[in-house]
């Protein structure tokens, strides 16, 4: 996976390919699809969600430009396994989901695989996180017509953002950095996400 899917395509971050060897993406799914864990798809995790492509978890803690120190907010937990890798990556992880029955499980998915460390709330993440703000970068795994403000203002300065913005069935992964004349917006890679449900969302 690392190599195939990853290095081949330009995930160059060391730090990130060690992190995505590192995480059992198995135990992040339901038992009938562990033989298809290492993928090069999205896969389903129930709820009509899906766990996330392993290379755009691997896309999005790149553009986090992620150093080890951070406090980092990831939006539409899922399945758990991008916090899980953005566990290896950082000091502090809270994720965020609004399924509960979701937020259950992949909490005791990463207690399973080692992370007790992340904390999984249960909630409406276009609203962000605001008892836990700010933070120095921010995941969201789930598609967004536009760039939702709480998000945004819940960054530390020079913080990331990084997000698919788009369209319902297609996006563009767009990086976005709070900077004192406001947001600075990087359009990279072409991606199709679930929709981002809630109040800075989809509706
Ligand atoms: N990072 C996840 C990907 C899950 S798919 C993984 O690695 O498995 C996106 C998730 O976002 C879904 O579980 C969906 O329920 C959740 N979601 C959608 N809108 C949300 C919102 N407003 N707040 C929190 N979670 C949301």
């Amino acid at each position: 996976m690392v190599e195939g899917q990853l290095r081949d395509r330009e995930i160059s971050d060391t730090r990130v390919l060690a992190a995505m060897g590192r995480v059992p993406r198995e135990v992040f799914l339901p038992p009938e699809w562990h033989g298809r864990a290492y993928d090069d798809a999205a896969l389903p995790i129930g709820e009509g969600q899906t766990m996330s492509q392993p290379y755009m978890v691997a896309r999005i803690c790149e553009e986090l430009a992620l150093t080890g120190r951070e406090h980092v907010l990831d939006v539409g937990t899922g399945s758990g396994y991008q916090a899980a890798v953005l566990a290896e990556l950082v000091e502090r992880v809270e994720t965020i989901e609004r399924i509960p029955a979701l937020a259950e499980r992949a909490r005791s998915s990463l207690r399973e695989a080692g992370y007790d460390r992340v904390r999984v709330h249960v909630g409406d993440g276009t609203l962000g996180l605001p008892e836990e703000a700010p933070f120095d970068a921010i995941a969201v795994a789930a598609a967004a017509s536009g760039i939702p403000p709480q998000l945004y203002e819940q960054l530390k300065p020079r913080g990331r953002l990084v997000i698919p913005i788009g369209k319902r069935r297609v996006q563009r992964l767009q990086v976005v950095v709070r900077s004192p004349e406001g947001p600075a917006v990087l359009r990279t890679v072409p991606c199709r996400f679930v929709p981002l449900v809630g109040e800075g969302g989809f509706g």
